[in-house]
């Protein structure tokens, strides 16, 4: 037997690895397993090339765990170690250069992390003590048996082992008793291990009869070595890749939408599937995430550094050798290869996409729903897909047709570019709501769009953004303003009336005005079409954008207190409208105004007319309350008091 120390000077170095090492105590169960995989994977590289002779025999990884003796064992036929190798690899190479590190960044956690290949001990965090057996592949080579108690000291002997491979046996310490629970383990194994590729046996299977669980002979096996994303996409079925969806996600039942086949090899190896999942609503997004793999080891669900924001509600595996296990958030974020797979991801997404539209426009068109929320986040926020996307990026109109911003804008063109060269593009949120305001620009031979997504105002926003002044883009929603004002024409009706006749109507309307916090409204005088209401509600575009927009956005918290503003319009081409003013009596009144006359403020008396309106109470109120009435404004006690009106009146 042969006494030792770890190759480090330091005495420190085991608390580190215990309280500070790893945040999550599980994954040295994840460590040993690739361990022993790695070894395994190593063993058929060498019998492939003939260096080791003849029939590998059971190559499976086996967790066992003992109860009485309160061990946890990890079992590998792999290459194993030679005493020399141990040595090497497990009392000296594993620290080189951890003590000065280790003290350089003791009070940084994170950046400890990960930094070395700790694996193996990353057993002691949960272990007072460690024991290795292991047998080398190598002809005459002994078994060693290597033993530490989480000090610097270790014991390493001459043993017997019958099997090649390695055992590596934890004695679990006390607090960490959940480690020797059967179902705590199958747990992990199945978080962890899920598509390693050499088999992983734990326990045996069960099977229930007569409402008993009973043990079968057969071994239970944690994982599929051969996992789809493993695989050439050439050998792969529609079906194969939504059966491989249920295995990442078996509590997922809805299908997914479609799916792409990640393989690269240069400037890095990554491969992957992802997929696009039903989107219903915000509330869905971030139960099922991108499981990120090395070499189908499960590594972390939070992708948030690695795929671009909007990739994060996409589904499915990414793996790749080159993304470093263990890592810091932030050592993530600044690392060169991540950043550019996160920059291939989006290339490769954008082209599938684009791919998938020229291919089928019709069934792109009805997938679109419901990945639009996922394009559209895309596009607000990189660039780069941005670019891509507008091409296959889609509006709807009312009609349940889908256009890109490019074939909408050649459609209407010719009716809805207003007197000023604008094109002017209407859009609605809710076709109910907004019934009166679109048949009115229907009977005008425009066309609507249907513009209900979460993200639609910033989508519209960056439209018109992108178009510039050159390309004069307008989204108005089609209650902003009247039909006429919202997309004016060099023979657009007029009145005849005079400032003083408006200003005498505006007044008679104002005093019977709903007074409401938050709420205000403004009494203008237009002429709209004559078949349209008398009076009705407009709510100007851009007002009430910045309201929607900064309910999302921070920053923004100016408009979301601003008062909701509305229009209250009075269509001077309406006949009771016209009657209203007929009815106006005028009387001239003097008023004292102050004039300017040069440097000096001179006060002048002039006269003026005033119009008045009297005695039409009654129908000014009911005039008020058809507008909100139909903007769907009118509510409780108002919405009864018209009622009894409008009987009344009958
Ligand atoms: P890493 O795996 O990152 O190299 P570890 O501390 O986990 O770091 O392991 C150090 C080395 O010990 C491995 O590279 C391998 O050579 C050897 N080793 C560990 N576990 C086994 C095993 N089960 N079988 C054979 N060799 C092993």
């Amino acid at each position: 037997m042969s006494k030792g120390n770890i190759g480090v000077t330091s005495n420190n170095i085991f608390p580190v690895i215990k309280k500070f090492l790893y945040s999550d105590h599980e994954i040295f169960l994840r460590e040993l397993i690739s361990n022993a995989v790695d070894a395994t994977q190593k063993l058929k590289t060498l019998s492939s090339v003939g260096e080791v002779k003849g029939d590998l025999g059971d190559v499976r990884v086996r967790v066992t765990i003992d109860k009485q003796k309160k061990t946890l064992t990890v079992s590998d036929h792999g290459i194993g170690m030679t005493a020399e190798e141990v040595d090497k690899y497990i009392n000296q190479i594993a620290f080189s250069g951890a003590e000065e590190f280790v003290n350089k960044y003791k009070d940084k956690t994170e950046a400890i992390i990960g930094h070395f290949g700790l694996g193996f001990y990353s057993a002691f965090m949960v272990s007072k003590k460690v024991e290795i057996f292991s047998q080398s592949y190598q002809e005459n080579a002994k078994a060693v048996h290597w033993s530490c108690e989480g000090d610097p000291e270790y014991t390493m002997e001459e043993t017997i082992k019958s099997e090649r491979g390695t055992d590596v046996v934890l004695h679990i310490d006390d607090e960490f008793s959940q480690y020797l629970e059967d179902a705590t383990i199958e747990g992990l194994l199945k978080k962890y291990c899920k598509f390693l590729p050499v088999e992983i046996a734990f326990g045996k299977k069960k099977e229930w009869k007569d409402g008993k669980e009973v043990e079968l002979d057969e071994e239970n096996i944690i994982n599929d070595v051969n996992p789809a994303w493993t695989r050439k996409p050439s050998e792969l079925k529609d079906e194969d890749y939504d059966k491989f969806y249920h295995e990442l996600y078996p509590t997922q039942m809805e299908e997914p939408l479609f799916h792409i086949h990640l393989n690269v090899d240069y400037p890095f190896n990554l491969t992957g599937i992802l997929y696009f999942p039903k989107i219903k609503s915000n509330l869905d997004v971030h139960r099922n995430k991108i499981q990120l793999y090395c070499n189908q080891v499960y590594v972390t669900d939070e992708v948030e550094n690695i795929v671009p924001e909007y990739l994060t509600l996409l589904h499915g595996v990414i793996d790749s050798p080159d993304i470093p296990l263990n890592v810091s958030r932030s050592y993530l974020q600044s690392d060169n290869n991540v950043k550019k797979i996160s920059g291939y991801i989006t290339k490769k997404v954008a082209d599938k996409l684009a791919e998938l539209y020229k291919a089928d426009k019709e069934s792109f068109a009805k997938k679109w729903d419901d990945i639009k929320m996922f394009i559209q986040f895309g596009m607000l926020t990189d660039e780069k897909f941005y670019e891509k996307a507008k091409d296959f990026a889609l509006l709807k109109n009312l009609g349940g047709e889908y256009f890109t911003l490019d074939e909408y804008k050649t459609k209407v063109k010719e009716a809805q570019t207003d007197k000023d060269g604008n094109l002017v593009l209407l859009y609605t949120n809710d076709a109910d709501a907004h019934y009166t305001y679109i048949e009115r620009a229907k009977a005008k031979g425009y066309d609507v769009l249907l513009m209900d997504g979460e993200l639609d105002v910033h989508c519209m926003s960056q439209a018109e953004q992108k178009a510039g002044d050159e390309g004069k883009l307008r989204f108005v929603r089609i209650d902003s303003d009247t039909i006429e004002n919202l997309i004016r024409k060099e023979d657009a009706a007029k009145d005849t009336y005079s400032d003083e006749q408006k200003e005498g109507l505006r007044k008679a309307f104002e005093a019977f005005i709903p007074q409401a916090e938050k709420l205000n409204y403004y009494v203008s005088c237009e002429a709209a079409a004559a078949d349209a209401l008398p009076v009705f509600l407009t709510q100007n575009e851009f007002m009430r954008r910045m309201k929607e927009m900064s309910a999302h956005q921070q920053g923004m918290s100016f408009y979301g207190q601003m008062p909701d503003q509305y229009n209250l319009v009075l269509n001077t081409s309406h006949p009771l409208i016209q009657e209203l003013v007929s009815k106006m009596t005028s009387e001239q009144v003097e008023e004292e105004v102050e004039k300017k006359d040069g440097e000096e403020t001179k006060k002048e008396t002039v006269t003026k007319t005033v119009y008045k309106l009297d005695g039409e109470d009654e129908r000014l109120k009911q005039l008020i309350d058809i507008a909100l009435l139909a903007s769907g404004q009118l509510k409780g006690e108002a919405l009864a008091k018209f009622v009894n009106r409008s009987v009344e009146l009958l």
